[in-house]
């Protein structure tokens, strides 16, 4: 289980320094270390904050950060932009993050990928574990198994039919190595047993542009881009990733009903600080966080796209903590099992 180290460092010196007795200098260190703790906490934030993004903008996880990012500009009066670092799964972001200045003024939104990336990547730059504050989890979204308007299936029967005789011909997008739609689409192949050609993008958008185009004809990804898309009748929809049928698309089987049995994809969000990141900061972008999956036109946008927000108890910095951690050991001995590494 995750112990920050910093925390037992501490411990231990309030340990020591109880057992010699409070020296006039200790005092002092303490009582300005509190006093700059609070004057932070009064004054947070003072200046716009920046809320990284691993992908392209447009794509699902740029949906989900700024309909979260425009509530959280409300509650904190500042304005929370959207930066899109996209590239690497989104490792290249999270890095950026892990070495940014710990003040409160640069987060991380992430999804699933916090979670695969250590075992994916082995040479990974920054640990989920150790290297950040957490702020909380915060929506939880399905995916669709779409295709090109023009593929010659009508339905999921026939697009396995026509997968298993065209295999490699079939191109798979997804955005990038360690993206939900790579894991997605990793698995689908699986359990079809079927090797198809994916091809990697630097977030869902660009690949939906393509894929639009005509030059890839298959993608998995998240309701909350694919839904606008599938209302206005421009993609072929075999099926939801969940085990059951979605609100949002109630006359559309799961994969596992139509006989891609226990497949179940769905996708979580959590928002992350660098490691030291004053608490009282944390506390208040949690805070800000949690107003906003309260806020109607978040719940609205949300549910209207297919996604859920995350139950209360988890919307917490140890609800993301403890999922993120149970998360990593699965994986983790998934894709070790798999022996599928992005370097
Ligand atoms: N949907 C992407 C993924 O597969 C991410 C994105 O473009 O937001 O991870």
């Amino acid at each position: 289980m995750f112990k920050p180290t910093l925390m037992s460092a501490r411990r231990r010196a309030l340990k020591s320094s109880v057992a010699v007795g409070l020296s006039f200098a200790t005092a002092a260190i303490a009582t300005s270390l509190f006093a700059s703790t609070s004057v932070h906490a009064q004054s947070y934030p003072t200046k716009p904050i920046t809320l990284v993004v691993g992908f392209a903008a447009g794509g699902p996880t740029d949906i989900v950060a700024r309909a979260l990012a425009q509530s959280m500009t409300k509650t904190l009066g500042q304005a929370v932009a959207v930066d899109n670092k996209p590239g690497a799964g989104a490792t290249i972001a999270g890095n950026l993050v892990a070495k940014a200045k710990p003040d409160g003024y640069t987060l991380f939104i992430h999804h699933n990928g916090m979670a695969t990336a250590p075992a994916l990547y082995r040479k990974l730059p920054f640990n989920p574990l150790t290297d950040y504050e957490y702020i909380g989890q915060a929506v939880d979204v399905p995916m669709t198994l779409i295709g090109r308007q023009d593929l010659p299936v009508k339905n999921f029967e026939e697009l396995v039919a026509w997968i298993k005789a065209n295999k490699a011909k079939v191109n798979l997008a997804n955005a990038g190595l360690g993206a939900v739609s790579h894991l997605c689409g990793t698995l689908f192949q699986q359990t079809l047993a079927t090797d198809l050609t994916t091809v990697p993008f630097n977030g869902t958008a660009p690949a939906l542009t393509a894929w639009m185009g005509g030059h890839v004809d298959v993608l998995c990804d998240q309701t909350t881009q694919t839904i606008p898309h599938i209302n206005a009748g421009k993609v072929k929809l075999f099926g939801v990733t969940t085990k059951s049928r979605i609100g949002a698309l109630p006359n559309t089987p799961s994969l596992h009903e139509q006989g891609l049995k226990d497949f179940e994809v769905v996708v979580w969000h959590g928002v992350y600080a660098p490691k030291g990141t004053p608490k009282p900061v944390v506390d208040t972008l949690t805070a800000a966080l949690q107003t906003a999956l309260k806020d109607p036109e978040v719940v609205k946008r949300m549910k209207d796209l297919g996604a859920e927000i995350t139950p209360v108890s988890k919307q917490t910095p140890d609800g993301l903590r403890t999922h993120l951690s149970a998360e990593i050991d699965k994986w983790g001995k998934v894709i070790r099992a798999a022996g599928q590494y992005a370097d």
